[in-house]
């Protein structure tokens, strides 16, 4: 009852009708052996503290609860004065354990409204809550233990204004760190964190073509490789693509051929998409441009060749790359020419992601789950805490129900 165990001694319940609610009076058993509340660590007694307080616990039925107790503090030799370690509250809380656990759970489970509805708490608290249980559980366990192969990406929010960096792990598939910022500063602050011997231990990187990232991990972990997402360099060659199509179309609508230029328009999703997923209507359409515009066309073929070469993977694709960059030189197709030679200027890093295969699925599903995350995360008042949220959900952390056994 009211998330309190063996560890506690319930004095009486009562009901306050002032403010509607139970509140169980407890102790905790043993009282000679106080512990401070940030370490754990046994410590004399230094004074009451504020005297009494509550802490909201999880409803009876459809009754708030409070568990009220002292809560003196202890000269901890650490941290100075501090409020004595409770079993039933995590440090500094005002929800006792079984409270955030439950929060914690629906953070996950539930939507927004659900929550607050449900717990008649704000939505700021539970972004506080999720911080301190995520960050619990991350003391517990080492959340950089054993990594090889990461994955560094920025994700945009708060309409692109604002960004996170973040680190996957690809053994793991869980989201391993996140912060403020897209700079090298944010990532000197993971490496930092990680520390020296771990960093040598870090065998690949998979990131984006920012210069940012591969500078910064080509100093501090000496043994990486850094893959060049194959996704983001397919979208270079789409973009490409996309910029023919636009300049034929420009031309068309400019020698007043206007029906031309509308069919070319409507083409864009025959274009773009692949081959197998076309309709009857957009493979017409396709052949229409193979028919009517050569120079779009050839553009069409370069990207689904690209595209080809992602798919094959291997040392094999490595020929196949080099008489593609061969193709698109020649190709007379100024934004072919352009995207050949900036994927040539990144070469070894799209080699390396090409050997070494690794997917990319894993840093666009937590992309998409923390853009998710970010809408939800509207109205906690620290990104931390979109972080936090973050890394309940995607980092290994996923809490449980209290009182249940796995
Ligand atoms: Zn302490």
């Amino acid at each position: 009852m009211l998330g309190v165990d063996d560890r506690v001694v319930i004095e009486r319940v009562e009901f306050d009708e002032e403010v509607d609610a139970v509140v169980a009076h407890v102790r905790p058993r043993g009282l000679n052996k106080r512990r401070c509340g940030r370490c754990g660590r046994r410590a004399p007694g230094y004074d009451q503290g504020e005297g009494r307080r509550r802490w909201r616990a999880l409803d009876l039925g459809e009754l708030r609860s409070f568990v009220e107790a002292d809560a003196p503090r202890v000269a901890c030799a650490v941290h100075g004065p501090t409020v004595i370690q409770v079993p039933w509250a995590r440090h500094a809380a005002g929800h006792t354990r079984a409270f955030d656990d439950t929060v914690a759970w629906l953070a996950v489970h539930t939507s927004k409204t659900a929550i607050v509805e449900l717990l008649r708490i704000a939505w700021a608290t539970v972004g506080a809550i999720v911080a301190r249980v995520v960050e619990e559980a991350r003391n517990e366990v080492d959340p950089f233990d054993g990594l090889a192969r990461i994955g560094i990406d920025e994700i945009s929010y708060k309409r692109g204004q604002r960004y996170l960096t973040v680190v996957v792990d690809h053994d793991s598939g869980r989201l391993v760190w996140a912060a403020k910022g897209h700079d090298k500063a944010t990532l000197n602050g993971f490496f930092d964190m990680l520390g020296e011997s771990r960093c040598a231990q870090i065998k690949l990187v998979s990131a984006d073509a920012a210069e940012w990232v591969s500078d910064v991990v080509t100093r501090r972990c000496e043994n990486a490789t850094i893959c060049l997402d194959a996704f983001h360099l397919v979208r270079w060659v789409t973009d490409a693509l996309d910029e023919v199509r636009r300049d034929t179309w420009n031309e068309a609508r400019r020698a007043g051929m206007r029906t031309h230029a509308r069919d070319l328009k409507g083409a864009r999703y025959a274009l773009w998409k692949n081959p197998e997923d076309l309709t009857a209507r957009q493979e017409a359409k396709l052949a229409w441009v193979a028919k009517v515009n050569r120079r779009l066309y050839r553009a069409y073929l370069l990207k689904e060749q690209f595209r080809t070469i992602i798919a094959v993977k291997g040392a094999r694709s490595l020929d196949m790359l080099d008489a593609w960059l061969r193709w698109a030189a020649r190709s007379r197709i100024p934004a072919f020419i352009q995207v050949g030679r900036r994927i040539r200027k990144n070469r070894p890093g799209f080699e390396a992601a090409l050997l070494h295969d690794l997917s990319n699925a894993l840093i666009e599903s937590t992309n998409t789950k923390i853009r998710l995350l970010t809408r939800i995360a509207y109205g906690f008042r620290e990104p931390d805490h979109l972080i936090a949220l973050a890394l309940l959900d995607r980092g290994g952390h996923r809490p449980q129900l209290p009182s249940r056994t796995r």
